[in-house]
């Protein structure tokens, strides 16, 4: 039988930031290499579904559950190394080390795994030519262009294998063709990875390639055909 685990699973999730409500019952299910956009006005929530499903916030209230295992059962080194391998975190821009060059950028997550600093090394750059910027591998953020550094962020991201990766508004900071460059590897590199990607975009080029979208709303997530 097919195994129809979804990969990721947040139920009822309600997050309350002082007297705003960022989420008021939101739910979102991911199956293993899915592709879902979620877009939806500014302060709906979904910077914060994003945070709440990959364990950088906790929710007041609901579930966030990896296949078997529920985030808030974890001791707290279990989620942080299920955060580092398992999850990969796209931002809108400024989440590189200015001091690093791109190949320290991307091996970083290695070395926090103990990883040999040779073999993180390479493997960086091997990410780092999948994702087409290997030539800017000794380069440091400041000195490559908005979507080289973004295209830089995306194989720190990729570079542990996750299971899944959440990327909040990824071509928010770029001009059109740079923020269409960066998407496109994206996609194709969390494809090839078998990952799941979960993007919040204002973008609606980006909910056309993926596999499904959702929208939020006033803190709660709708799919979209429910909305038409
Ligand atoms: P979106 O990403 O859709 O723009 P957010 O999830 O960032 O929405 O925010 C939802 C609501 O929660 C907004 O009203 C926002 O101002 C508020 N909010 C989000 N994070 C915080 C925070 N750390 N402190 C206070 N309010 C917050
Ligand atoms: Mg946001």
């Amino acid at each position: 039988m097919t195994d129809t685990t979804p990969m990721v699973r947040g139920v009822d999730l309600h997050k309350t930031f002082g007297r705003t409500a960022a989420l008021r019952g939101a739910s979102l299910e991911v199956a293993p290499g899915e592709i879902v956009a979620v877009t939806g006005p500014s302060g709906s929530g979904k910077s914060t579904l994003l945070h709440c499903l990959a364990g950088v916030i906790a929710p007041d209230s609901g579930s966030v559950t990896y296949r078997d295992r529920r985030l808030d059962s974890l001791s707290a080194d279990a989620r942080t190394r299920l955060r580092r391998l398992e999850v990969g975190l796209v931002l809108q821009f400024g989440q590189l080390v200015p001091e690093l060059t791109a190949v320290e950028n991307v091996a970083l997550p290695l070395l926090l795994e103990k990883r040999s600093r040779s073999e993180a090394q390479a493997a960086a750059l091997e990410e780092l030519e999948r994702l087409g910027v290997a030539d800017v591998a000794d380069a440091r953020p400041g000195e490559m262009s908005g979507g080289e550094a973004q295209r830089v962020a995306i194989a720190r991201a990729l570079v542990t294998s996750p299971s899944v990766v959440y990327a909040d508004e990824p071509t928010g900071a770029l001009d059109t063709v740079a923020g269409e460059q960066a998407l496109a590897a994206l996609v194709a590199a969390t494809r090839g990875a078998g990952a799941a990607l979960v993007v919040v975009t204002h973008d609606h080029r980006v909910a056309a390639v993926a596999d499904r979208e959702v929208e939020m709303r006033d803190g709660l997530t709708e799919p979209v055909e429910a909305l038409r």
